[in-house]
């Protein structure tokens, strides 16, 4: 089949063997995938130890099942959770997939990734796709569940002044999710263009940081990547406050942890989330989420698509696995 392979480098291939049929497994046949920025990271080598296909934002179609019994699965539009564990220890037990420590992560850990013509599944990750969520909102799930991640782990009420600190694909689902707490939120951004899509949302943005007030927020949330903005929000953020990372830094940082005691700050990591909420979000709120697709090409292209995306003026970059149905 093909797809898009990392060994050191990124490479398209025509014939990467394609997935055999398995008895926990379910194969769906790609339709697209978006490019995010663990994927580039992959790229460049920061992920250790992965070799195979990237890719883990996609949806598609229900090619091949175990056995008869599946057979009302085959052709509905699908995605899957991107994090597959043991099923037996007690993070599996509590719904906690993406923190068993025996898990395989789709396109990221040890489990070939969507951008290809296939993919192989395990079952309990299939996640059927409503009617009423359009084909672009499809793939824009898995960042959604990480953005509703922080709603899980922290309530955020209509009171709290939030500054979100990032514009970039990871921080506009953030944005986005926030909005319909009602909470007061301001968006700290780097680029005129990015801010402007969250000020079509109505979203409050700036990109002069340093005119907010410092230490007036009660959640501070870093969604831009960059180890400078942690400094940054401890800044912002107002004692006894949150700051919420939801970057994974590459290269790591050093930081002075005094403030953070003296302020009695709370340090909140926060990553995937539950796919079902993301739906719940796509359905209830119906965004529009088309105008943060920059560019899309055939998978073909897909060297071509990952260099278009880390241009500085692109936002998501999608991958058509196979032609419109
Ligand atoms: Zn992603
Ligand atoms: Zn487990």
């Amino acid at each position: 089949m093909k797809a898009l392979h990392f060994h050191d480098q990124l490479r398209y291939t025509p014939d990467f063997p394609a997935p055999e049929n398995r008895s926990d497994e379910i194969i769906i046949q790609i339709a697209s995938a978006g490019i995010c920025n663990t994927d580039i990271e992959i790229t460049r080598g920061y992920v250790p130890g992965f070799n195979g296909i990237p890719g883990h934002e996609f949806y598609g179609y229900v090619a091949s099942v175990p056995d008869a019994s599946y057979d009302c699965l085959i052709g509905k539009r699908v995605t899957a959770e991107i994090n597959c564990g043991c099923g037996k220890c007690s993070f599996c037990k509590a719904d906690l997939e993406r923190h068993c420590p025996d898990r395989t992560v789709i396109g990221i850990v040890n489990r070939n990734g969507a951008f290809a013509e296939y993919i192989s599944v395990p079952l309990p990750t299939l996640v059927p796709l409503p009617d009423t969520i359009p084909d672009n909102s499809a793939l824009f799930i898995e960042p959604l569940a990480a953005a509703l991640e922080i709603q899980e782990q922290m309530a955020i009420l209509p009171d709290h002044r939030v500054l979100l600190i990032g514009d970039g694909k990871l921080a506009q689902c953030v944005a986005l999710t926030l909005k319909p707490t009602g909470c007061s939120l301001q968006v700290a951004g780097r680029h005129k263009w990015k801010t402007a899509l969250l000020q079509q949302q109505g979203i409050s943005t700036t990109l002069d940081q340093t005119s907010l007030p410092d230490h007036a927020f009660d959640i501070v949330i870093e969604a831009s990547g960059s180890s400078a903005a942690f400094g940054e929000a401890l800044t912002k953020v107002r004692p006894r406050g949150a700051i919420v990372l939801k970057s994974t830094y590459a290269k790591g940082f050093s930081f002075n942890p005094a403030p953070v005691v003296v302020n009695e700050i709370t340090i909140l990591g926060s990553r995937c989330g539950r796919f079902s909420s993301a739906i719940g979000f796509l359905e209830n709120h119906r965004p529009d989420l088309s105008c943060l697709i920059s560019k899309r090409f055939p998978l073909t292209d897909g060297i071509m698509a990952f260099e278009t995306a880390q241009r500085k003026d692109t936002m998501k970059v999608v991958i058509d696995c196979i032609p419109e149905r």
